[in-house]
């Protein structure tokens, strides 16, 4: 499934690596494009960009990733301070931007043969990939934590999963589901792998082809693993390589401050993100104490010229209710976090009123429960039995 490389010291690894012997997580290699925006196909989605992207689309729901609106909303520029722009990734078939990795990573697996495709989450991520996986003919794997509510469960069993909640340290789950994943060969579609990461960058592909040919001053997006941040900078330095813009966006990143491991580097002038305490917030769904791609991310927003905001609640609430009364749109608090830190940033005046500026509004939220699948397999394992499980499964 291609070559990956490194982004921090060039070096290269055939798949299934994803990460690099330095560290650092790998991404999927390419030439430098020969690509202009007439290069871009008639085609569903996210698929426009077929010329920037390994894989066919499978069809099926995977048509229906990515092609989601970028709104203009001027009614938010006073509170934004600057010229507000809303990339609506709730608009995707699981109400989130992890559809686009999540129907890439199934293009793969069924490129490559695969029978099923695996992922580690607790949210979007599991319904996004078990949805993909369905729609596709493909075995879906999906470990959560033990202790998730029963409602999120409904939710992912719908599409008939195999569903393990796991009991044991939910960091350590992440590397040892790679490991269970290249063993048995169910391509684990985690976070920030390189699969995923070559999916999500179409969403910076997209904001681009919007403002071709010229570009906004600015895309802010919340992070978390680092996974959609490192997508999104890999799509402005294949457009760049390619000559389709001239100038790159600034990429600015936030995080809520209960837990901003990568924003705290940032202000401290680090080059390396390191773990911090988890934090309570209630934009719970990027609050990742140990990101993965997070010197990654931290990487892209310094050489974009960029930064990393940590906002705290009371922004981000703030941001979540101006965003549903000048802008008609209700998102979930993770999402609210980029037109907070665009508040902030235009504040500090880093970003002026006469400023482009693009917010990735991430998901809609979870509603309202589904009826569960007969389909779906829910069962409690300890770390220890996983492999023994998912050979079983
Ligand atoms: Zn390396």
């Amino acid at each position: 499934m291609t070559e990956r490389i490194c982004y921090a010291c060039g070096a290269t690894a055939a798949a299934p690596a994803t990460r690099c012997d330095c560290g650092e997580p790998l991404w999927l290699a390419s030439e430098p494009p020969d690509f202009d925006w007439n290069a871009v196909v008639d085609a569903p989605g996210m698929w426009r960009h077929a010329e920037l992207l390994p894989f066919d689309s499978p069809g099926g729901v995977a048509d229906a990733a990515g092609g989601t609106p970028l709104l203009r909303l001027p009614r938010l520029d006073e509170f934004a301070g600057a010229r507000f722009h809303l990339k609506n990734e709730g608009s995707n078939p699981t109400g989130s931007f992890k559809d686009r990795g999540s129907a890439l990573g199934v293009a793969a697996a069924l490129d490559a043969g695969a029978d099923g495709v695996g992922t580690v989450s607790h949210g979007n991520m599991a319904m996004s990939t078990a949805a993909n996986a369905a729609s596709a003919g493909l075995d879906c794997v999906v470990l959560v934590p033990d202790d998730i509510p029963e409602s999120r469960i409904e939710l992912i069993s719908q599409y008939g999963p195999t569903l393990l909640r796991v009991r044991g340290d939910y960091a350590e789950l992440y590397d040892r589901s790679l490991e269970l994943g290249d063993e048995l060969e169910i391509p684990f579609l985690n976070s920030d792998v390189p699969l995923r990461v070559e999916g999500q960058k179409t969403t910076a592909l997209e904001i681009c082809e919007s403002f071709a040919p010229d570009v906004p001053d600015a895309i802010v997006l919340p992070v978390s693993s680092g996974g959609h941040a490192s997508g999104v900078w890999k799509a402005l330095r294949e457009l760049q390589a390619a000559g389709a813009i001239e100038e790159v966006p600034r990429l600015y990143f936030a995080q809520a401050a209960a837990c901003a491991p990568i924003a705290e580097a940032f202000a401290a002038g680090d080059d390396v993100v390191s773990a911090v305490e988890d934090g309570e917030t209630i934009a719970y769904s990027i609050a990742n104490s140990d990101p993965p791609s997070g010197t990654r991310a931290l990487a892209a927003a310094r050489e974009t010229g960029g930064g990393v905001v940590a906002v705290d609640d009371d922004e981000i609430r703030a941001a979540r209710r101006a965003l549903a009364e000048f802008g008609g749109l209700s998102v979930e608090s993770a999402s609210a976090t980029s037109l907070a830190a665009i508040r902030r940033l235009a504040a500090d005046g880093e970003l002026g009123e006469g400023d482009d500026v693009v917010a990735v509004a991430t998901g809609r939220g979870i509603s309202e429960s589904p009826p569960a699948s007969e389909a779906a397999s829910v069962a409690r394992v300890d770390i220890d039995e996983l492999g023994e499980r998912l050979a079983s499964r």
